[in-house]
C-alpha cells in the first residue's frame, strides 16, 4: 500500500519538476552589429549577458537554448520558429538600446496583444534589471518587435541600457554589471512563475496560411500562432475554429473535413481533432508512416523501428517538412539557410537563405521567404520557389522588398499559393514566372 502512494506521490510531483525549456535570444551579430558606443558594440553585450544568462538557468535547473552561442548572423524569421520549433516556455530577448547620446535607462517590451503571461514577466523583469544595474528606470512598454510577436509562448525584449550614453555604457562594458543584469533576468523569470494564463488577446494579424484538401478554402491563424480560422477563397465566410492558444502552430487537415491541431502548456501536451461543424475530439496524435522530427538541433526520421539522424553537426537544424512522396526532408538552420536531406540516400542539398519552407504538391519544389531584418524588426520579405533537386534553378515569386510576403504554402492542386504579408493573406495563381497579381482575402469577420 505505501509503495502504492509512493507512486501516486511521485506521479503528483514529476510535472512539477519538469524542466522549463527558456529560449534565450541575443540581438543582433555577424554582419549587424546592433547599436554601437563608447568603444562597444551591442551584439557583443548582448551574447555575453545571454551567455551568462544560459549558464544560471542551467545551474537553476531550467532547460535553456540560445538562438545563437557565437557572433553569427541569424535571421529573425530563424530566431522565432527556433524557439517556436523547440517548444520553448518563455522567450527572453536581450537588446540595448541607441538613441541620442542623452537618453539612458532601461525598458522592457511585451508585443501590445501578448498572453497576460508576457506582461507579468516584462513586469517582474524590468525594474530587476534597473535595480541590478542601478538604471534609470525608462518603464514597461509594448511593442510588435518580429521576436515577441511571432514566438507562440510569453516573450519580452530587455534594452538593458544605452550604449551611446557614457553612464550606461560605463555599465554595459563592465562583467560586473553584466551578470548583475544575467541575475536579474533569472529573478524575472523566476518570480514570474510557471502557470500560464493563456488569456491572449486575438490579434487582427492573420498568419500562416494552410490550403484545405480540396484547395477551396484556407486554414489561418494569429500572430503567436493563437486560434485557428477557416476562411473561403473570397474572404465572405470566416469560420473560427478555436480560440486557443497555439492552436494554430503545425495545425492540419488529416481529411477534407477534419483538422488536427495540438495545445500545448508547460505540464502537457494535449492533439485535438475537430470537424467543420466544430466537432472536437480529444486524439493521440496522428501516427505517420515516416515521422521526422527536431530533437537537440539535429533532424531526425523515424520509420518504424527505423531511427536515423539526416543532418550533420555544423549547425543548429529545426523545422523539418516531408515532402509529399515522403522521399526527402526540407528543414531549417540557424545561421545556413535551408537544406533538402534524403531518406534513403545519404545527399544533402544546400538551398542557401530560406525561412518558412513548405513543398509543391508533386514534390520538385520548394516555396519559402527570404527575409531582410534590421535585429528588431522585418524591413522586407519575399518569396521564392526553389527545385529540391537544384538550388540554383530558382524563381523569384515576389520582388517587392517592402511588401513583407511571409509563410507561403502551395495549394494541393498545385495551381495557386496562399501566403501572409503584414499581417493579411493573399492569394495568387503560381507558375515559374514572377506573380503578377495577387488578391488579399478580406477575412470578413
Ligand atoms: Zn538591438
Amino acid at each position: 500500500m505505501r509503495s502504492v502512494f509512493f507512486i501516486l506521490f511521485l506521479l503528483v510531483l514529476f510535472p512539477l519538476y519538469s524542466q522549463s525549456i527558456i529560449c534565450v535570444d541575443a540581438g543582433h551579430g555577424g554582419s549587424d552589429p546592433g547599436a554601437v558606443g563608447h568603444g562597444l558594440q551591442e551584439k557583443n553585450i548582448n551574447l555575453d549577458v545571454a551567455n551568462r544568462f544560459y549558464n544560471l538557468l542551467k545551474n537553476a535547473g531550467y532547460k535553456p537554448y540560445l538562438t545563437r552561442s557565437n557572433d553569427s548572423s541569424v535571421s529573425l524569421s530563424s530566431r522565432t520558429n527556433y524557439a517556436n520549433s523547440i517548444g520553448a516556455n518563455r522567450f527572453i530577448s536581450i537588446h540595448c538600446n541607441a538613441a541620442n547620446q542623452s537618453a539612458h535607462g532601461t525598458e522592457t517590451f511585451c508585443y501590445t496583444g501578448g498572453s497576460s503571461t508576457s506582461f507579468r514577466m516584462r513586469d517582474k523583469t524590468n525594474p530587476l534589471v534597473v535595480q541590478a544595474m542601478n538604471t534609470y528606470n525608462r518603464g514597461c512598454k509594448t511593442a510588435d518587435f518580429y521576436v515577441v510577436k511571432y514566438t507562440n509562448m510569453p516573450a519580452i525584449l530587455c534594452e538593458l541600457a544605452f550604449i551611446d550614453n557614457a553612464s550606461d555604457a560605463a555599465k554595459l562594458g563592465d562583467a560586473y554589471y553584466r551578470q548583475r543584469a544575467a541575475e536579474a533576468l533569472l529573478n524575472g523569470l523566476q518570480q514570474t512563475g510557471r502557470e500560464e494564463q493563456e488569456r491572449t488577446e486575438l490579434s487582427n494579424t492573420y498568419i500562416a496560411p494552410l490550403w484545405s484538401p480540396d484547395s477551396s478554402s484556407l486554414l489561418v491563424t494569429t500572430s503567436g500562432y493563437h486560434g485557428l480560422y477557416l476562411v473561403s477563397l473570397d474572404g465572405m465566410q470566416v469560420q473560427e475554429i478555436t480560440q486557443e492558444s497555439k492552436a494554430g502552430y503545425n495545425a492540419n487537415w488529416i481529411s477534407a473535413q477534419e483538422i488536427e491541431y495540438k495545445v500545448q502548456t508547460e505540464r502537457e501536451t494535449q492533439y485535438f481533432s475537430i470537424t467543420k461543424d466544430l466537432v472536437k475530439t480529444h486524439t493521440e496524435g496522428r501516427k505517420k508512416e515516416i515521422h521526422v522530427f527536431a530533437q537537440e538541433g539535429s533532424i531526425w526520421m523515424l520509420q518504424g523501428s527505423e531511427k536515423k539522424c539526416l543532418s550533420d553537426s555544423n549547425d543548429v537544424y529545426f523545422n523539418p517538412v516531408l515532402s509529399p512522396d515522403m522521399s526527402m526532408v526540407v528543414y531549417e538552420s540557424l545561421t545556413s539557410g535551408l537544406y533538402v536531406s534524403f531518406v534513403a540516400e545519404d545527399k544533402k542539398i544546400a538551398l542557401g537563405q530560406g525561412n518558412h519552407p513548405s513543398w509543391t504538391p508533386d514534390s520538385t519544389h520548394i516555396v519559402c521567404d527570404i527575409s531582410q531584418d534590421n535585429g528588431q524588426e522585418i524591413l522586407g520579405s519575399d518569396l521564392w520557389l526553389i527545385s529540391a533537386n537544384d538550388p540554383s534553378s530558382r524563381t523569384n515569386l515576389t520582388q517587392s522588398k517592402s511588401f513583407c510576403a511571409q509563410r507561403p504554402c502551395v495549394s494541393p492542386d498545385g495551381k495557386k499559393i496562399a501566403f501572409d504579408a503584414k499581417g493579411k493573406i493573399y492569394v495568387a495563381d503560381l507558375g515559374k514566372t514572377l506573380i503578377q497579381h495577387c488578391t488579399e482575402i478580406p477575412m470578413k469577420k
